[in-house]
C-alpha cells in the first residue's frame, strides 16, 4: 500500500504497519495553527467556552482534593475508574432516562478513548460501520484506523432516516458485508446540529437488534439543550446499546474524562482493553471532577452554558439571515454546530484558503464523510467566539461565498457563449 501521508525523509517507512497509513492530518486539526491567529475569527474547531466556568470553584475542589486525598489522587488506580465518580455518572445519565449500575460504567480518557477502545474490540479490516451522513470526524478517523469501511446513512432535520438505514442494511447484507456497528450522535449532532426524533429512536433500535448490529450512542451534547430537553437516550430503550458520555462539553475537555456504559460482557473486555492500553484512566482528573460535582452547583453551571450557547446560536442564525439569506442551514436546538449548504458548484475545501485570507475559518464538509462527499457543505461552530465575532465571521464568510458564486456564474455564462 503506498504511503501517502508519510514524509519522504522518514527513515522508517518500510517498518510502519499498514494501519499507520490510515493516519492523516485531519482537516480540523490542520486548521488549528492558522486559526489561532487573533485576527482570524475561527468558526472551525469545536471548543467549549471554558471561560464561562467558575475557575475559583474548580480551584477550591483542587485544594480540597489535595488536602484530603492527595496521595490517592496522584497514585495509580483501578482500570474501570473511580467508584464515586461512576455513581455520579449514573445520576447524570438518569437525566436522559438511563437506568444503570456502577458495575457497567467504565471511565475513559475522554469519550474519544472509549470509542477507540470499543472499536479495537470489534473492528477488523473490511468491516462496515454505519454512521450518519454527515458524521463526527473523530469517529470516522478511528473507524478508518481499524481499517473498517464507513457507510453513511442519509439524515434529515429529524436525524438518521430509519428507512434509509433499513435499505442500507439490506443492501450490505446482500453484498455479504459484515456490519458491526451503527454509530450515531443522536443529540445536536456534530457536525449537523440536528437531533434524532423520539419516534425514530425505537425503530432504529429495533432494526439493529433484528440484524445483530451493535448501536454506539455518542452523546456529549445532550444536556446542552436550549429550550426543550432531548428525547430519552437510545440506551434507555435497550440495555445492549453502548453509550458514550463525556465531561468535555458540560465541564471542560482538559480533564480528559469520559465514560462508557455497556452490557456486562463487553464491559469486562473493555476494562481489560483499557488496562492493556493505559493501565488506568487518570485518578487525579476523575477525583477532581467528582469533588467538583459533589461541592458545586454543576446543574446551574450547565444552565449557564446553555445560555451562553443559545445566545451564540442566535447570533449565528441572525447573521446567516442577514448576510447569507439564500443559503439553507440547520437550526440546532442545542450544542455547538450549524451545518450549511453552499450554492451548487461551490467547494468548501477549495474555498477555505480564500476564507482564511478574509480572516474567517470553518470546517469543510468533506471532513465529515468517509467517502469524499460533502464538498458543498460546511460546518460552523459557534461555541467559542463572542456573538459579535460570530457576526463578523459570517459577514466575512458571505464575502467569500458571494464572490465565488459570482465567479461560478461568470464562468457558466462564458461556457454557454462558446
Ligand atoms: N464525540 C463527539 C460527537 C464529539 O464531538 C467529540 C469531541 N468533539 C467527542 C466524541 C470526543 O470528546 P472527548 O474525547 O473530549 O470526550
Amino acid at each position: 500500500m503506498p504511503n501517502t501521508t508519510a514524509n519522504k525523509f522518514d527513515d522508517w517507512l518500510d517498518l510502519y504497519a499498514d494501519r499507520a497509513n490510515t493516519l492523516s492530518v485531519s482537516e480540523v486539526r490542520a486548521l488549528f495553527a492558522v486559526v489561532s491567529r487573533p485576527e482570524v475569527v475561527s468558526l472551525a474547531g469545536g471548543m467549549p467556552y471554558v471561560h464561562a466556568l467558575p475557575k475559583d470553584t474548580i480551584e477550591k475542589s483542587f485544594k480540597k482534593l489535595m488536602h484530603d486525598r492527595g496521595d490517592l489522587a496522584i497514585q495509580y488506580s483501578g482500570g474501570q475508574g473511580d467508584l464515586t465518580l461512576r455513581d455520579q455518572v449514573r445520576e447524570l445519565m438518569a437525566l436522559e432516562g438511563i437506568k444503570s449500575s456502577v458495575e457497567d460504567i467504565v471511565m475513559t480518557t475522554g469519550s474519544q478513548h472509549g470509542l477507540d477502545l470499543i472499536s479495537g474490540l470489534f473492528l477488523e479490516r473490511g468491516d462496515v460501520v454505519l454512521a450518519e451522513g454527515p458524521s463526527y470526524v473523530g469517529a470516522i478517523g478511528i473507524f478508518r484506523h481499524y481499517e473498517a469501511h464507513v457507510e453513511h446513512v442519509e439524515t434529515d432535520n429529524d436525524g438518521l432516516q430509519p428507512e434509509a438505514l433499513e435499505e442500507a442494511i439490506k443492501r450490505l447484507k446482500a453484498e455479504g458485508r459484515k456490519i458491526k456497528f451503527l454509530y450515531l450522535v443522536p443529540n445536536f449532532a456534530n457536525p449537523s446540529g440536528v437531533t434524532l426524533a423520539a419516534k425514530r429512536r425505537a425503530r432504529i433500535i429495533e432494526l439493529c437488534r433484528k440484524n445483530h448490529i451493535l448501536v454506539l450512542e455518542d452523546n456529549p451534547y445532550g444536556l446542552l439543550y436550549f429550550d426543550k430537553k432531548v428525547p430519552n437516550a437510545l440506551r434507555s430503550m435497550d440495555d445492549n446499546v453502548i453509550y458514550l458520555g463525556s465531561f468535555s462539553k458540560i465541564l471542560a475537555p482538559g480533564f480528559r474524562v469520559g465514560y462508557v456504559l455497556c452490557p456486562p460482557a463487553i464491559r469486562e473486555k473493555l476494562v481489560l482493553a483499557q488496562e492493556s492500553a493505559i493501565l488506568c484512566p487518570s485518578a487525579f482528573s476523575q477525583m477532581l471532577i467528582s469533588e467538583y460535582l459533589a461541592e458545586s452547583d454543576w446543574q446551574g453551571q450547565i444552565e449557564t452554558f446553555r445560555g451562553v450557547y443559545r445566545e451564540r446560536r442566535d447570533a449565528a442564525l441572525d447573521a446567516m439571515k442577514e448576510y447569507l439569506p439564500k443559503l439553507s442551514t440547520t437550526r440546532p436546538e442545542g450544542g455547538f454546530y450549524l451545518w450549511i449548504t453552499l450554492p451548487e458548484g461551490l467547494d468548501s475545501k477549495a474555498m477555505l484558503p480564500l476564507a482564511v485570507k478574509e480572516l474567517v475559518a470553518y470546517t469543510p464538509g468533506t471532513a465529515f464523510y468517509g467517502d469524499g462527499t460533502g464538498q458543498n457543505k460546511l460546518r460552523i461552530c459557534y461555541s467559542f467566539p463572542t456573538p459579535d465575532n460570530i457576526k463578523v465571521g459570517i459577514k466575512r464568510l458571505s464575502n467569500v461565498i458571494n464572490l465565488q458564486t459570482e465567479l461560478r456564474d461568470t464562468f457558466a455564462k462564458k461556457g454557454t457563449k462558446k
